[in-house]
């Protein structure tokens, strides 16, 4: 995907100036090319027909992620009201200048005319905030790296968010029965985020799964053996949760879809809850919700599209220990090997929970570092996004019986505080656990949907957050 760069100017300065603008805005714009994702220098912008046109364009334009614009020069608003009124695509308005300092001998007033995005970016930000237009606005010069990285911290909300609008997501079976915080409101995250979440049957899934053939579950495994440790004597189990996995993909490709949930209360026709499964085309970047949960399902997918590369896997809070003042996160199975410290095993136990056949699963300990633990759920007529900045540790003790991948992380501000914040947001025992994910990326997200943001950070107390959430109240009940 392609980032449009649009520079605001005007005819007022005559045709030598324009020329100028235009040279150095395809300087910025190249010195820009470290960021993650290209930017393209599309138009100085003179005319209200130019802009209209040029926002017209970048709303069709599937390839366009978002557009950023910057003011060289003056660029009276007024010309702009028509065009950002029909904007639907992500706006960063990027405030810089193309000196970073002030000259000396050469500064006259053709200087100053050429070089005013101080006064230029200062019209082009009223307009914004006077049309009540969700964008980010970053401040900086633009050979700074502090400055590229935060361009790409929106870069990818906006990918993330185009990924979203496109989103489909596969449900074998229902929610949990009587799970309340996995249940939502589909027909409004469709209209807010795009998903589009619809049931297939599992025996469906069955039949696909039958026709699995042996050369597709061997080519499926030897995958398994480059990537993971395993044990010979536990093959039949293996290929079983090879064979669920490759008849899942074939649905998820069949229909578009880049998510989807199952539960342990629906595996009709079906010998063993998808672990390995799961686990391994969540490290394809597929998004996954166990339960029925297709909120977190759809989240997990929305941030591996924002870092491809990146560490992210369904997770949930499990177990605390309230000595060492860490969360152990883990699930019956499902948590993906992208955020694995080291190589993980294929391993084959019982499964308390079902009634099924001993799965396959993969069993690791969860990388060291800061990450974020994010959730939505449904508030009743609005979706929250919950984001907790936590520290993920090296677990404490080895834990040789539990027979699953887990991580363990200490919550901001604080353990105790940090659990109470979560609890009055209400958050759900179902995460996103993404080691790349800024706040930055996360409130830019959020505000591309205008969807509710709750972040739970060093800053966070429990009081303050029962206000907002208040206000939240206010803000989105209209
Ligand atoms: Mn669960």
């Amino acid at each position: 995907m392609k980032f449009w760069f649009i520079t605001g100017s005007q005819f007022l300065y005559g045709e030598e100036t324009l020329k100028q603008v235009e040279a150095n805005s395809k300087v910025i714009v190249k010195g820009l090319k470290k960021a993650p994702f290209p930017i393209k220098y599309k138009l100085t912008a003179k005319t209200e027909a130019e802009i209209e046109k040029i926002v017209k364009e970048a709303n069709y334009d599937d390839d366009c992620a978002g557009i950023i614009t910057f003011c060289h020069t003056f660029s009276p608003s007024k010309m702009w009201i028509n065009g950002l009124a029909l904007l639907q695509k992500p706006w960063l308005h990027l405030h810089t200048q193309f000196n970073e300092s002030i000259p000396n001998e050469e500064i006259d007033m053709d200087y100053m005319n050429l070089h005013q995005s101080a006064h230029g970016d200062r019209e082009h930000g009223f307009i914004g905030a006077r049309l009540r237009a969700p964008r980010t606005v970053v401040a900086g010069y633009w050979k700074d790296p502090a400055v590229i990285e935060r361009i790409g911290n929106w870069q990818r909300a906006a990918v993330g968010a185009a990924f979203s609008r496109s989103l489909k997501i596969v449900r074998f079976g229902d929610n949990m029965r009587e799970v309340a915080v996995t249940e939502g409101d589909k027909v409004e995250a469709q209209l807010k985020l795009g998903w589009q979440v619809n049931t297939w049957a599992v025996g469906d899934l069955v039949k696909v799964m039958d026709a699995v053939t042996d050369a597709e579950i061997d080519a499926l495994v030897s995958e398994y053996r480059s990537l993971y440790d395993l044990d010979e004597k536990d093959m039949d189990s293996i290929r079983y949760q090879a064979r669920e996995e490759i008849a899942i993909e074939k649905i998820l490709v069949r229909v578009g879809a880049k998510a989807y949930t199952n539960t342990f209360e629906d595996l009709h026709g079906m010998k063993q809850l998808p672990g390995l499964a799961s686990q391994h085309l969540m490290s394809k970047g597929y998004g996954f919700g166990a339960e029925g949960d297709w909120k977190t399902a759809g989240l997990t997918a929305i941030i591996k599209a924002m870092y491809p590369e990146g560490r992210a896997s369904f997770m949930e809070d499990y177990t605390y220990d309230y000595k060492h003042e860490l969360i152990l996160g883990a699930h019956m199975l499902e948590v993906c090997p992208s955020i694995a410290a080291d190589r993980p095993r294929i391993e084959v136990h019982h499964l308390g929970i079902g009634g099924k056949e001993d799965p396959a699963r993969l069993v690791f300990e969860g990388a060291e570092g800061k990450a974020t633990a994010l959730s939505m759920i449904d508030a009743g007529g609005r979706l929250r996004l919950i984001a907790q900045s936590v520290e993920c540790v090296k677990p404490f003790q080895d834990m040789p019986n539990l027979p699953v991948a887990r991580a363990m992380w200490r919550p901001e501000p604080s353990f105790l505080k940090g659990l109470e914040c979560w609890l009055i947001a209400g958050g759900a025992h179902h995460t996103v656990l993404s080691y790349d994910i800024p706040a930055e990326t996360v409130r830019a997200f959020a505000k591309i949907f205008g969807i509710e943001l709750v972040e739970i950070n060093s800053e966070s107390t429990p009081e303050k957050l029962e206000r907002d959430l208040m206000l939240g109240d206010l803000i989105y009940s209209r």
